[in-house]
């Protein structure tokens, strides 16, 4: 394993300061996993992961989510390359499977105005499922004023922009192992 952990991270021109760490981020993922576990243990659910962001947080979950399941992805595109977001929603990619009655679980990286994820949940009851849950890594309680109903959160977070663990600044930080948040100073 590595032991280089950085505190600071400079992206694109911009200094981050850590915010949270990989054991953090390993000790929440695991609850929220052995939660749906629970919660879903009969239901053979369909996770949905929305791309990009979601794909870390999303197969570390699953890890931790031991019943019979499936997943699979949609890609959205809302924040381009500029640390706030654009206000519209664009889809690039649908899912493949057919979730007619299905219990579905959806997963996201953040919440941030809530704009995507209300978007996402009706785009997804067109399709009829059975349920449809929601699942974030992270959640910006105060910039949010869609109405979006949010069933399993790891963290609530100040409005600042954030990197790391799958989440972005410009499509660099992904692979980040920790999460990141822009150092205002
Ligand atoms: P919303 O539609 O809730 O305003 O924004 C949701 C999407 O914007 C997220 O799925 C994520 O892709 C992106 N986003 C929002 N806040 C942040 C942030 O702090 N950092 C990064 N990297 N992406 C963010
Ligand atoms: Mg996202
Ligand atoms: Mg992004």
């Amino acid at each position: 394993m590595s032991q280089y952990k950085p505190q600071t991270i400079q992206c694109n021109g911009e200094t981050f300061r850590i915010y949270l760490t990989d054991n953090k981020i390993e000790e929440r993922v695991c609850e929220l996993g052995e939660e749906i576990a629970q919660e879903y243990k009969d239901r053979h659910p369909i996770f949905i992961g929305v791309l990009n962001g979601a794909y870390i947080f999303l197969s570390d979950l699953m890890r931790y989510v031991e019943i019979s399941c499936e997943v699979d992805f949609l890609k959205l595109s809302s924040y381009g390359d500029e640390k706030v977001s654009s206000g519209q929603v664009t889809d690039l990619k649908d899912i493949d499977a057919n979730i007619e009655g299905r219990h579905v679980i959806l997963v996201e990286d953040i919440v941030d105005t809530g704009l995507s994820m209300k978007y996402l949940v009706e785009k997804l009851q067109k399709k009829k499922p059975a349920s449809i849950a929601t699942v974030t890594l992270l959640h910006k309680t105060e910039a949010t004023h869609h109405d979006v109903q949010l069933d399993y959160v790891g963290f609530e977070i100040p409005t600042l922009f954030v990197l790391g663990y799958g989440l972005d600044y410009a499509q660099e930080g992904r692979n980040l192992a920790q999460i990141y948040i822009l150092d205002e100073d």
